[in-house]
């Protein structure tokens, strides 16, 4: 299986920053909010597009199959820059390669980056809790501010911010 922009010499000519430009207006629609993409990384060569994920309590896990609509956002490049008559004919390719590799290949990417739950500790008694709150390696944590959290050893109330959270492998609970 080729990588998805290798079948699309004419795609690629359009370089790396047009592309990003592209993909930019893209994850500002509907499309991209309804599969969790807040944005898409343009390798340099213009071969391959990979999804950037909502930072949230999300439930992926290393190894899940995550919906990423590649051919949409393909479809989406293609109408934005290409004359219909040569529009057309790009569109026929990724039909046919989408044939014949399956639909899974353009609809669905595997997140091979691992997932972090984010955890706090107790000021008072250094206990440890793990929150719902994931995130993915090299992704920045930021939580909205939160209500004051009892801790369930000591008692104590306190309010943990961005700063105070770490990132442990596991899910909750464990
Ligand atoms: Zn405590």
């Amino acid at each position: 299986m080729p990588e998805i922009l290798e079948p699309f010499p004419e795609i690629r000519e359009l370089g790396a920053d047009r592309l990003r430009q592209i993909c930019d207006e893209w994850c500002r629609g509907p499309v991209a909010s309804e599969f969790g993409i807040v944005g898409i990384n343009v390798s340099p060569d213009c071969t391959k597009l990979g999804p950037i994920l909502q930072l949230s309590a999300s439930n992926y896990n290393r190894g899940d199959q995550v919906h990423f609509p590649v051919d949409r956002i393909v479809n989406y490049i293609i109408d934005q820059t290409f004359p219909e008559a040569e529009g057309a004919i790009l569109k026929a390719r990724l039909s046919d390669l989408r044939k014949k590799a399956g639909p899974f290949v353009f609809q669905r990417f595997v997140v091979s980056i691992d997932a972090f739950n984010m955890a706090t500790r107790c000021p008072s008694c250094s206990h440890g809790l793990i929150s719902q709150h994931r995130i993915f390696r090299g992704q920045q944590f930021n939580v909205d501010p939160m209500d004051p959290i009892a801790c369930p050893r000591c008692g104590s109330e306190f309010t943990p911010q961005s700063k105070d959270f770490f990132p442990v492998m596991g899910l909750p609970g464990e």
